[in-house]
Order: structure tokens, then C-alpha cells, then sequence
């Protein structure tokens, strides 16, 4: 693959060169040829932008330069004086190399370069990549390169994909010859908009790999293998490095944009990543979704295939939503008994309206288990207060949105006088959360102090917890998901009546083409959508106070 990148980047009429790769792909490798060749070859001012300067410093500097260095001919062209060699600048015998961060494009238009590296681009600030490559003044055969591993479907760095070459790798088949991808599954994607009936990554289900329903992972990885599409042909990783050998480019794009190559291709084609492991994170991450949690299956396609995320399918409709009333009546919570130990609880999701609330009673169980036990309608925080008593709800079991301009401070009192917890959706996908050990994960969701009384003299004097959630991820959970039964258990009232079905069936995820032409899909609603709001309330309820498998409870921690 190397090889026909290069040959973009040595081919005179090529001025962009898109690769959409997966992490563990070869980037480092690919990037290091590339730069020594340039070095040595094709000098010219290389500026190297990456999403900011720390960004900048901990690939290039501490990856790149250190593997640079151990090639003779660009040791020798390395500067000797330590004022050639600072922050921004690396002033090789041949040519200099800046380097720059997409947060601060001001520095950018000091002077023309030849090379343009756009260095994961998919973490570059909104619109910062189209600014870049329009700042950057064009020099006698200039070339822009953006590498990254993507984020969502529709964004910039997938769009300049789009209206590349689009070219993928294609193997034979040494049974029946046919040409395909590597490609893990069969279900549909992005990049593979057709499901397929073969083809792909293949492993046992049976009493050795999954004894009494555990996966035993020694025993699976032994039958892991990749089928060919067209004719069943089984191959294992030892023959990967034959299969390989067979590649060629594939261009799927008839009408590329003049001088546009883009390539992309995954973890399968490499040599550094055994199959086995990717067969492993894939079912892990399955399992996970099962539960409830996207994350991991989020990052499996990201960032192991190599592919933008964008949940499949449509929002769930009436059929789907009637498929999920349960056994009970509104208002009945699950019966306790002597042989269910599960832990529950219940909450009180509450969406603010101009002169009414409306609220959502749901039950959680350990485990991800969700039963909506009734929904309506109160008109003030007085009466709120009386249907959380008679439905015997935690104070912390009240979530409220405060979301509203207009009755915020009111909502942030409210809470403080009760001690309930004030929502509020978030346009942002996730949320940085250090850990004891020090690593710090993202999730979906933030747990913050905030001070209602700021500016007046009670301020700093009793605080209210507030969770910021992301509105994307959960809306994808719950209308693309959860209402259409799939993850744990969630259960309606068998006698839940059409206006409820109408609330949980308005938002609508709509493709919608951005000032720059590329497809990006939105959630649209027609204002109609509270009891979905609520829903929406009650999941991200359930993973901030850790009745989702596998969360840790963030509140408990916080709360007090
Ligand atoms: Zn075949």
C-alpha cells in the first residue's frame, strides 16, 4: 500500500493526498518514509500541522524525529546548532520543517511551503482543516497530506476523503481469484454501504470457545479466520503475507476531484495486528453494546477498521415501540421478591416546559434494565415534589432539565431546595474523566458542581450537581437502539396510550449537506419530543449512577 501512496506523493499533477487509516496502520512508518524521502529528495519548507502544539510534540518530536534520526541520510542532514533545532522549526540541511497546531492558524501564513502534512485531522477544531489548506501559500508543485483516523461520518477530514480516488486494496482470492477488500463484517457501513451473505472475519461459536456462556479467549482466537466473499474460501493469519502480495488499487470513485488520491484501508492489511486480536476487541465491544454501552464498538470501528462512526438504520416507529410493552400496567414498578437479589431504584426525569413540567417515572435495575412505569404532566414544582413523594423517589433520584434560558435559575433553586440534579444536553460527544490511576477515559457525560446563587450574596453557599450529557450519543441510544429492543431490557406499559408512542417517535435523524457539500446527519425533532427528552434523561440517570454493566457511579462520589 506504501507503495502506491508514494506514488501519489511523487506524481508531479497529485496535489492532495487523503489517507483515511485505521490506528494501528502503519501511520508512524508510512509518515517516516514519506518525510526522509522528502528530505532527501524533494526538499521544500514542510510545515506540520497537527490538532495543537502538544499534539505536535508528542508524535513528531517524540515518535518521528528519534526514528529519523537512525537513518544515515537524514542524520546527516540534521542541524548541528541547537538554535536550527527549537519548537516550531527544525532546519534540515535541505529544507526546513515547522510545526504548527490547527488551534492557533494566525502562524500559519508566514511563508510559502512545498509540503503540508495535516496530521490527524479528525481532532482538529471544527473547520479548521479547510482554513489550513486555504492559508497555506502554494509553492511550485506543493502538496497537501492529510492522514487521520476518522471520527464520524460527514465530517471534513471523511469528506475530503469522498471526493478523492476513494481506493481501496484488493487481494485475490487464491481459490476462486475474486478481488475484495479486507473487510471485517457483513453487516452494513460506512465505507460498505451493501451487506453481504460471506465474507470476512469468521470464529466458533461452540462448547470449547464459549463453555457455559463465557467466552474461554484461548480457545477462541485458535479459530479465527477470514472467509473470502464470492466463493467460502477460508484463510488463517499465516497466509495474510501471501494474500497481501496479491493486492492492487482499487478506485471507487469514477469522478475524483482533479488531483485528489485518497486511500483508505485498516488493522487487517497489517502485519503488526494479529486477527485474532481484532476478532477479540470486536466480540468484547459487541458484548459491551449489548449492555447498553456504544463506546467501545464505537472506537472498534474508528479506530481498528479505520472507518467513520455513524449508526446504522432509522429511528424506531409505532411497531417497534409497541414491541416494547411489557406485562404491566402504568404505574406498576417490578415486584420485589425473595429470589431477585438485582439492585434497584427509582427516578424522576423531568423535562421543563414554559407553564408545565413534564416527567417520566422510570425504574432501574443492575444490569442496564430499564422500566418506564408512567408519564404525564404536573404543572409546577409543588405538585413534582408531591408525585415524587407518592411514587417514593431519592431526592438524588430527581433529574431535572435546565436547559431553559428563561426558567433556569429557578430550575438551579429548585434543586438546591430539594437536592435533585439539574440535566443539561451538550452539543460535545464526550467528556475527559481522570481516573484514580491516572488515565484518563472519556465518557458521554460530565458531573459538575454549579452555583445558583453566583452574583448574589448566598453565592458559594450551597451548590447544586448538574450532568452535562452528550445529546448526539444518546439520542443515537435511544431512538436508533433502545426503542427498537435492542441492549437490555426496556419495557413500556401495556397500556401506554398514543401519545406517548407519538412523543418517543419525533426526533429524526436526517442527512443534511454542510456549507462544504459533505453529508452530516442530524437529529431533528418538530418540538414534540418531551417525553423523549425525558427518556433521554433516564439512560444517561442510569450510566451517571451506574446501573449500566460496567459503569462506575460518578454521582455517589460527587454528590455530597
Ligand atoms: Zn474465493
Amino acid at each position: 500500500m506504501v507503495r502506491w501512496v508514494f506514488g501519489a506523493l511523487q506524481n508531479k499533477t497529485t496535489k492532495k493526498v487523503v489517507l483515511m487509516v485505521s490506528a494501528q496502520a502503519g501511520k508512524t512508518q508510512t509518515l517516516m518514509v514519506f518525510c526522509a524521502w522528502a528530505i532527501c529528495e524533494a526538499p521544500g519548507p514542510m510545515f506540520w500541522v497537527a490538532a495543537s502544539e502538544e499534539a505536535c510534540d508528542e508524535f513528531t518530536k517524540a515518535r518521528l524525529l528519534p526514528l529519523l534520526e537512525n537513518i544515515p541520510d537524514v542524520a546527516k542532514r540534521m542541524p548541528t546548532v541547537r538554535a536550527e533545532k527549537t519548537l516550531n522549526l527544525i532546519q534540515f540541511s535541505t529544507m526546513p520543517l515547522y510545526f504548527r497546531g490547527a488551534n492557533s492558524p494566525s502562524k500559519l501564513k508566514s511563508t510559502p511551503v512545498r509540503w503540508l502534512v495535516c496530521d490527524e485531522a479528525s481532532d482538529w477544531p471544527p473547520d479548521a482543516l479547510g482554513k489550513v489548506q486555504k492559508r497555506v501559500r502554494s509553492y511550485r508543485q506543493s502538496k497537501t497530506v492529510v492522514i487521520s483516523t476518522p471520527k464520524d461520518a460527514g465530517e471534513e477530514m471523511h469528506a475530503q476523503w469522498e471526493r478523492g480516488t476513494q481506493t481501496f486494496f484488493h487481494f485475490a482470492c487464491p481459490s476462486c481469484g475474486h478481488r475484495q477488500p479486507f473487510r471485517f463484517g457483513r453487516e452494513k457501513s460506512v465505507l460498505f454501504p451493501e451487506p453481504r451473505e460471506q465474507g470476512g472475519f469468521l470464529w466458533d461459536t461452540n462448547d470449547e470457545t464459549r463453555p457455559s456462556g463465557k467466552w474461554n479467549w484461548t480457545e477462541l482466537r485458535k479459530t479465527v479466520r477470514y472467509q473470502c466473499e464470492k466463493c467460502a474460501a477460508e484463510f488463517r493469519q499465516a497466509e495474510q503475507f501471501k494474500l497481501l502480495q496479491t493486492l492492487a488499487r482499487f478506485d471507487r470513485n469514477p469522478t475524483p476531484e482533479p488531483n485528489t488520491e485518497s486511500f483508505a484501508w485498516n488493522a487487517i492489511y497489517s502485519l503488526w495486528v494479529k486477527w485474532d486480536d481484532i476478532a477479540c476487541e470486536f466480540i468484547a465491544a459487541k458484548e459491551q453494546a449489548e449492555n447498553g454501552n456504544l463506546e467501545a464498538l464505537k472506537s472498534f470501528v474508528r479506530e481498528t477498521l479505520g472507518e467513520p462512526w455513524l449508526m446504522m438504520g432509522d429511528a424506531a416507529n409505532a411497531d417497534d415501540i409497541m414491541k416494547l410493552c411489557g406485562k404491566y400496567q402504568r404505574g406498576e414498578f417490578w415486584p420485589v421478591t425473595e429470589t431477585d437479589k438485582r439492585k434497584m431504584t427509582r427516578i424522576l426525569t423531568v423535562d421543563v416546559q414554559k407553564d408545565h413540567l413534564k416527567f417520566l417515572v422510570c425504574q432501574l435495575r443492575a444490569g442496564g434494565e430499564m422500566r418506564l412505569v408512567d408519564y404525564g404532566r404536573v404543572s409546577n414544582f409543588a405538585d413534582l415534589r408531591g408525585l415524587q413523594e407518592r411514587h417514593g423517589v431519592a431526592n438524588r433520584g430527581v433529574f431535572i432539565d435546565s436547559a431553559d434560558g428563561n426558567r433556569q435559575t429557578e430550575i438551579l433553586r429548585e434543586c438546591v431546595r430539594w437536592a435533585w440534579i439539574a440535566m443539561r444536553g451538550s452539543a460535545q460527544e464526550s467528556f475527559a474523566h481522570p481516573t484514580a490511576s491516572g488515565r484518563v477515559i472519556s465518557r458521554p457525560y460530565r458531573v459538575k458542581s454549579v452555583d445558583p446563587f453566583i452574583g448574589t450574596e448566598k453565592a458559594n453557599t450551597r451548590g447544586v450537581t448538574r450532568v452535562e450529557w452528550s445529546n448526539g450519543v444518546y439520542k443515537d441510544r435511544l431512538y436508533l437502539y433502545a426503542l427498537k429492543g435492542k441492549g437490555p431490557l426496556f419495557e413500556i406499559p401495556a397500556d401506554a396510550g398514543p401519545d406517548l408512542v407519538a412523543e418517543l417517535q419525533d426526533e429524526r435523524r436526517e442527512p443534511e449537506k454542510n456549507a462544504r457539500g459533505s453529508t452530516v446527519w442530524k437529529w431533528r425533532d418538530s418540538g414534540n419530543n418531551h417525553w423523549g427528552d425525558c427518556a433521554l434523561m433516564a439512560f444517561v440517570a442510569m450510566d451517571v449512577s451506574a446501573f449500566s454493566r460496567g459503569a462506575d457511579s460518578t454521582l455517589d462520589k460527587k454528590a455530597d
